[in-house]
């Protein structure tokens, strides 16, 4: 059966301090393994595909620091970048040639886009976005979707209210009800939500956001139409329509989510990939809208580390790398094969399961006979039951993310050996699984 690991002793101790210290023992909740149960591996050092905790056990892993690490850890070439800006210095507070260099690189690979604002993460990203969205049209109304995560925003830390209403109300304590009176949370995939909330206040809504590739609660794929319906009624409106491609952009390929449907945003948001596993989010649009953040314009937005020279060199770096390596299409292929490995691992599954997969993001949907594409439609039995595959696999030396709806991701440093280990893995996981005993969830 899948029972938790054995913690290793210096894991123990060293996790037993962290809760001493750090609230949940993490710098980040869902690190805690609040969704799964038992300790976390304390980490020690990564390489490649693999992490190695202070017990001097190694994971093979498919969390890649939650997005970041594309090429996998410790990039050779990406820690060549690093440790040569910081011997340049580690920030001038001053324009620097990298960040330039970092914006031409954006700005050459994303339809749409001539300017680049960059801060240090994903979160302030989508925070100044939406600033900015809402000084460019003078309106308050921001909608976003149920199921799509925007970082720790306090407008954005909003439930869609019950039934029909839209109004969102606070998801966090802490939030204050009046801020996010000004937000609006509509269904994913339900163009009929959409047109009625714009017939009711289409004239205030300054922003539409989403992840264009929602892939924080599952990987719920949309319809390409609906994407569309998006750019169509929010150009109707005179509102704008913010691509949230902090996973997806750069990821997918240089074009992130917009390329791949060939739809163009009026802004977009980046991060993770971005920063090559350094602290860089980025947000970017046209000039027109660019031209109103401070110094130019009447929208403030400023960072004392905004585009860190060392940052912005691990960027730069894993970019290159993946330009010059044809990276996207290396991922794509690998993602192929992770596709036709584990959807044969889930014809073992006790539970009827749905591999979803685009590109290198991929997610297992659980009780679902074919993928789901709204938060309403993942089973609730997902999480109890993940929990046991998640602790058999890790017993077995292989790391998904410890939370049911969280995806997986692929990076170069995954080779098909690798692949064939999480789905022979995965599969002796699913056949315990299916054995009836006490303690399964049979
Ligand atoms: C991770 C994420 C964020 C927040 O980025 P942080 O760097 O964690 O602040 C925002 N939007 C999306 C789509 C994300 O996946």
């Amino acid at each position: 059966m899948s029972a938790p690991r054995p913690v290793g002793k210096n894991t123990e101790a060293w996790f037993a301090k962290a809760r001493e210290l750090l609230p949940g023992g993490v710098s980040s909740p869902v690190r805690a393994f609040g969704a799964v149960g038992g300790t976390p591996p304390v980490i020690r050092s990564a390489q490649g595909a693999y992490v190695t905790d202070v017990d001097g056990n190694s994971y093979l892993d498919f969390v890649g620091s939650w997005g970041p690490l594309i090429l996998g850890h410790a990039q050779p070439q990406v820690v060549t970048a690093i440790s040569e800006a910081a011997r340049r210095g580690t920030s001038y507070g001053a324009p620097s040639q990298v960040e330039i260099e970092l914006a031409a690189e954006v700005v050459a690979s994303y339809p749409g886009l001539e300017q680049v604002r960059f801060v240090s993460s994903g979160t302030e990203a989508v925070m100044s976005a939406i600033r900015l969205a809402r000084g460019a049209t003078g309106r308050d109304i921001i909608v976003k979707f149920s199921g799509c995560y925007h970082g720790h925003m306090d407008a954005l830390l909003v439930a869609a209210g019950s039934g029909l209403v839209t109004f969102g109300t606070p998801s966090s304590a802490g939030v204050p009800a009046g801020y996010t009176d000004l937000t609006r949370v509509l269904p994913l995939d339900d163009e009929e939500a959409l047109n009625r909330l714009f017939a009711a206040e289409g004239d205030q809504i300054a922003a539409v956001i989403i992840e264009p590739v929602p892939a924080n609660n599952g990987l719920l794929l949309q319809r390409p139409e609906f994407l569309a319906a998006l750019r169509q009624i929010t150009s109707q409106h005179g509102s704008l329509l913010i691509f949230d491609e902090v996973i997806s952009g750069f990821r997918l390929g240089p074009g992130g989510a917009a390329e791949h449907y060939g739809i163009t945003p009026d802004l977009a948001t980046f991060g993770k990939v971005i920063g090559g596993g350094m602290p860089v989010g980025a947000f970017a649009g046209p000039r027109a809208i660019m031209e109103q953040l401070a110094p130019m314009g009447r929208v403030y937005q400023a960072g004392t580390l905004s585009g860190n020279p060392v940052a912005m060199a691990a960027g730069l770096a894993t970019l290159r790398f993946l330009k010059a390596n044809d990276g996207w299409q290396q991922l794509e292929a690998r993602g192929q094969y992770l596709e036709q490995l584990l959807t044969d691992s889930l014809a073992h599954s006790p539970v009827p399961a749905s591999l979803v997969r685009l590109g290198s993001i991929f997610w297992i949907a659980w009780y679902a006979d074919t993928p789901p594409r709204t938060a309403e439609a993942i089973a609730k039995e997902t999480g109890p039951f993940y929990a046991h595959v998640f602790h058999g696999l890790l017993t077995r030396g292989v790391a998904l993310a410890p939370s049911a709806y969280e995806v997986g991701f692929i990076s170069l440093a995954h080779t098909h050996e690798d692949i064939e280990q999480l789905a022979t893995t995965l599969t002796s996981v699913l056949a315990d699984l299916r054995t009836p005993s006490p303690s399964g969830v049979n």
